[in-house]
């Protein structure tokens, strides 16, 4: 991932002239409306992934055509709170290509977007493309292993339709991105095949969707799950339940979201310690350095170990 540092096609903006989003926003409007839209013009393509996870995949489906920032790059601040600055809206504003998660993830993009009508640029939105309708409770999309490939097919369309003299070239990305995928898949299929319905505890449902793919049980209670995710007074009865099937060792593992944390669950982390349950700390945002298909494949890998009872790996010790 690089920073977005070349083409300003349309000079320079001062920098006084950020202090304030609106600002920002009404000085990327004008240019808009002057003609002047941040149209590749013989430059990189200019895409914004929201979350970091997006922006690798724009990445390996783009090469050198695109110039990709990430917006959520960092595995140390809650996702579920971020707030756009004048610099973030900027980016987005002088997009070509935005990938966002949807069902309200980052609801703060279409926000911004709808701020600066006239810009040319396609917007990419996972749940759309998954046709997710908006009730689906559970927004961590990437870490199933149906979204990606439908995501990065999704990207080829609009760079093939903005270079199209490379469309074969993102197309071809598109196939070794699919099949860069199957250690992942593979990996998911043997816990699925050696420890299906193995119940495990997790705090938020970040990982759900892989949890599920490997077959292993959630015994958590979902409305204990939602309540972590959106910050909402869990019930006393789930948190008992929780309390029990860790001290209890009632369950194998305890995936654990290291980037959204709270006194509830470090003390749900405390007592699956305690009680010497194998904790798999997973994140909301893919840390920098790792590639999409390394990230999944190194959490799949230690819930794998952690149920086989292995050493920890590289995700738990994080
Ligand atoms: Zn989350």
């Amino acid at each position: 991932m690089t920073e977005q540092v070349a083409l300003r096609p349309c000079g320079a903006r001062p920098v006084e002239a950020v202090r304030a989003a609106l600002a920002a926003l009404a000085i990327v409007a004008a240019a808009a409306a002057s003609g002047c839209d941040g149209a590749p013009a013989g430059g990189p393509i200019r895409a914004v992934g929201v979350e970091s996870q997006y922006a690798d995949v724009i990445s390996q489906i783009g090469g050198s055509f695109v110039s990709v920032v990430a917006i959520e790059r960092k595995p140390d601040t809650d996702p579920h709170a971020f707030e756009a600055s004048p610099a973030v809206a900027r980016e987005l504003a002088s997009a070509n290509l935005v990938v966002e998660n949807g069902l309200g993830y980052d609801a703060w993009v279409d926000k911004v977007l709808a701020a600066t009508p006239g810009a040319r640029r396609s917007v990419i939105d996972a749940q759309h493309v998954m046709r997710l309708p908006d009730s689906t409770v559970n927004p961590h999309l990437w870490y199933a292993p149906q979204t990606m490939p439908v995501v990065a097919q999704a990207i080829a369309n609009v760079l093939a339709t903005l270079e199209p003299d490379e469309a074969a070239y993102f197309h071809a990305n598109v196939r070794r991105f699919d099949a860069s995928l199957g250690p992942w898949k593979a990996a998911l299929a043997a816990i699925a095949g050696r420890f299906k319905g193995t119940p495990v505890a997790v705090t938020e449902p970040v990982a759900d969707y892989l949890l599920d793919e490997a077959g292993v049980r959630i015994a958590t209670p979902k409305s204990l799950e939602l309540a972590i995710m959106n910050g909402t007074d869990p019930a006393p009865q789930d948190i008992a339940l929780e309390n029990a099937l860790l001290s209890g060792r009632v369950v194998k593992a305890f995936v654990y979201n290291r980037q959204v944390t709270s006194p509830l669950t470090q003390a749900l982390l405390a007592r699956a310690r305690t009680a010497g349950i194998p904790v798999i700390g997973v994140y909301e945002t893919m840390p920098a350095g790792d590639r999409y298909q390394s990230w999944m494949l190194a959490a799949t890998r230690a819930l794998s170990a952690a149920r086989a009872g292995g050493a920890p790996t590289r995700s738990q010790a994080r």
